[in-house]
Formats: structure tokens, sequence, C-alpha cells
């Protein structure tokens, strides 16, 4: 492909990481429950990882619980909470949930309300993001009784948006959710490895991680939970993960995991002035196409993430662009992967309060570590070459 412009989607594997997988895979291959003096091996490696992760986050490592992905860390956060509360207190929380979440946030939730209990919905602006001022209104209407809405408040407001690149303001929210006695939990899929991440500083209660977002590989991921906090497991099983999630561990996926992490941290800095010059770039090179728009806001958000769409949307065809786009030897997305494919406009963008053609025919370019400048030439010209077809139909 001779421009990969989907790594909000998913990254390729540093070349380091692919290196210290075949080193722990060459190392043990044994189980990290096992006595033995291979599974004390691979106990240290997963342990060691574990510690790292840990470390780069500001938590202790009994607060990291190893899951296959941000998917799982984010339904264990939001239902082995609430399993959790409604088991030890016979009452489940109230979960307020941004509409721009992603749906591995929005499908437990709705999941938990089938279960009995209650969601409130906290909108977000037309840059996508949650202004304090919204979740505050909502917490003050909790603390009603008239109103019906009972229970601890659990939110889950992400990092930044994995579409628009727009980065919420997490300590102010996690501070108000703290006055109103409930708890914080942030889906940091798309900004961990990117921005600088501290649990404490943050002041989140829980938050997800995932690996194969920042170079490392698939069916790894973290959730932090605060040693505060006790969670429901959702897969039941062994003692694995401090009772938290059964099933044999995979070491070799953990230290490619904190092999990536590692590297990010390294290069947070770099890669950031590396992420803005390619920003700008792309949106100097797309001001050629008339009538397109930029939906991703100029401050505030991720620099490796450009959302785009256009004033004549309802003309042109959304899936037709990114089809164009693949032909021409450029992937990129229109809404999140897991939507896109289903001619659906994408959720996030209509929460923003864009039309439903304006969000069908949404283009979202994102860089990795290892986008060059003539990824972004290549990309610029082919969506010229595509929308002029399609206009000249
Ligand atoms: N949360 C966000 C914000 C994401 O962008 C993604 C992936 O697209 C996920 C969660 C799901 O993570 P995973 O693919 O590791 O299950």
């Amino acid at each position: 492909m001779p421009a990969y412009l989907d790594n909000s989607a998913t990254t390729p594997l540093a070349p380091e990481v692919i290196e210290r997988m075949e080193q722990v895979r060459a190392q043990t291959q044994a189980n990290a429950s096992s006595v033995h003096r291979g599974g004390q091996l691979a106990r240290s490696i997963l342990e060691d990882s574990r510690q790292q992760i840990a470390a780069m986050i500001g938590g202790e490592p009994k607060e990291v619980i190893f899951t296959s992905g941000g998917t799982e860390a984010n339904n264990l956060a939001l239902k082995g909470l609430a399993l959790k509360l409604k088991l030890s207190t016979g009452h489940w929380p109230t979960l307020l949930i941004a509409r721009a979440e992603h749906h591995a946030v929005l499908h437990p939730a709705e999941f938990l309300e089938v279960m009995g209990a209650s969601v409130k919905m906290l909108e977000v602006t037309h840059e996508g993001g949650v202004a304090p001022s919204e979740l505050q209104k909502c917490l003050a209407e909790m603390a009603i009784p008239e109103r019906g809405i009972s229970g601890k408040p659990l939110v889950s407001v992400m990092h930044a948006n994995n579409e628009t690149g727009t980065i919420n303001p997490i300590p102010q929210l996690a501070e108000m959710v703290h006055q109103a006695g409930g708890i914080f939990h942030t889906d940091a899929v798309q900004t961990f490895g990117k921005l600088p991440f501290d649990v404490r500083e943050l002041g989140v209660d829980m938050a997800t991680f995932s690996a194969h977002k920042i170079h490392g590989p698939k069916g790894i991921g973290a959730l932090f939970v605060s040693k505060e906090l006790e969670l429901e497991p959702l897969i039941h099983g062994g003692a694995q993960e401090r009772n938290r999630r059964g099933g044999t561990e995979s070491p070799e996926l953990a230290a490619g995991f904190a092999m990536a992490a590692q590297l990010c941290a390294e290069q947070m800095e770099q890669s950031r002035r590396t992420f803005a010059q390619l920003n700008s770039q792309l949106r100097q090179r797309l001001q050629a196409i008339p009538d397109l728009q930029i939906i991703t806001p100029a401050e505030g958000a991720l620099p490796n993430i450009l959302n785009i769409t256009f004033a004549d949307a309802e003309r042109l065809d959304g899936e037709g662009l990114i089809v164009g786009m693949d032909l021409a030897g450029v992937a990129v997305s229109n809404g999140s992967a897991c939507t896109s494919g289903s001619q659906q406009p994408s959720h996030v963008l209509l929460a923003l309060g864009l039309p439903a053609a304006q969000a069908r025919g949404a283009v979202r370019f994102s860089f990795g570590r290892f986008t060059t400048q003539g990824e972004i030439d290549i990309a610029a010209d082919a969506l010229l070459r595509v929308v002029q077809r399609q206009r000249n139909r």
C-alpha cells in the first residue's frame, strides 16, 4: 500500500516489538502459572511487562489487568464495576456515557440498561468533546431525588475521540465526578503513548489501553483499575490477574505491549512534532479541494487524526470515496473501523450535529510513527482526483 493513513484503526508492528516477542517465544513457551523454571520465567516476563506499563501510567502493577484489547477492558470497567456494585449493595450504578464514545463503551452500557441500570447520555459539543457544564448538569439532575435517578454515578468519557481526535478535559471531569461521589473511567485507547498519561494526575479510577494502536500486537490491552475498587470478573476460570480475569496469560503479547509502550514514551515528543507537521501539510494540501470542510478542531485535538467532509456530500458517495482512495493505494476510513462498511452514518459525527450526508461523506486520515510526508502527498492527490471524478459523474 503506497499510503497507509488508517493508524487509528490499527498500526503496523514496530520492528523492535517483533524482535522482543520473538525473543520471549525463544526463551519460554511455558504457562506463567506453572511452578517449574519455564513457568517462573514466563511469570517474570509477564510481571516485568505489567510493571513497565504500570510505571508508565503512574499506577501500581496490581492496578493493571491485562485483557485481550480495548474492547474487553471497556467491558470489564463498566460491567465488572456495575455487577460488583449490584452484588454488594443491591443497587446498579447510574451510568453517564458520552454520546460520542466508541461502541466498546456504548454497547456494554446498553447491555447494563437491559439488565436494569439507568443510563444517561452526555451530549458532546460541535467539536466532539464533553463540556464540563454538561457533566455538571447531569450530575446535578441525579442529585435531585424526585427525578427518580438513583445509584452511584459511573461516568465514562474517552480521553480523545477515535474519529475526530478531540481531547476531553479529563482532570476537570474526573474531579466533578468525585465531588458527586461517583467513579470515573476513561477510554484512553487513542491517547496512550501519544499524550502524557498519569492516572493520579488525571484523577481517573479506571482507564483502558490497547496495544495494537501503538505499534504493538493485536490481542492484548489493559485496564487500569484503582486499588480502591473491586470488579466482578467477566471471565470466570483460573485465578489469573488477581482473580479478575481467568485464562492463561500471554507473556509474549505482554512483552510486545510493554516494548511498544516504551518506544512510544521514548519518542513521544518527537512523534508529536512530526504529527503536527504532517497534519499542517495535509491541511494545506487539502485546500486545493473545493468545498472540503475540516471536522477535526484546529485546537484541542490529537495531531495524528484529521477528519474531513464536503459541503456537497449529498452528491457524493461516501463508501465510494473510501473505495476510490483504496484503488489509488491509499488506506483511510470513514467512521470507525467497526461501523464502516455498514452505510450507517457514524454515530460520532451525528452526535457532533453533522447532517447524515456529511457524516456519510467523511474521510478520516490518521498517522502513525511510520507515516511519511510522501504518503501525505499521495493521499491529498488521490482525494482530489477521486472527488473530482465523483463530481463530474
Ligand atoms: N476504544 C477506542 C476509542 C478505539 O478507538 C478502539 C478501537 O478502534 C477501541 C476502544 C477498541 O479497542 P480494541 O480494538 O483493542 O478492542
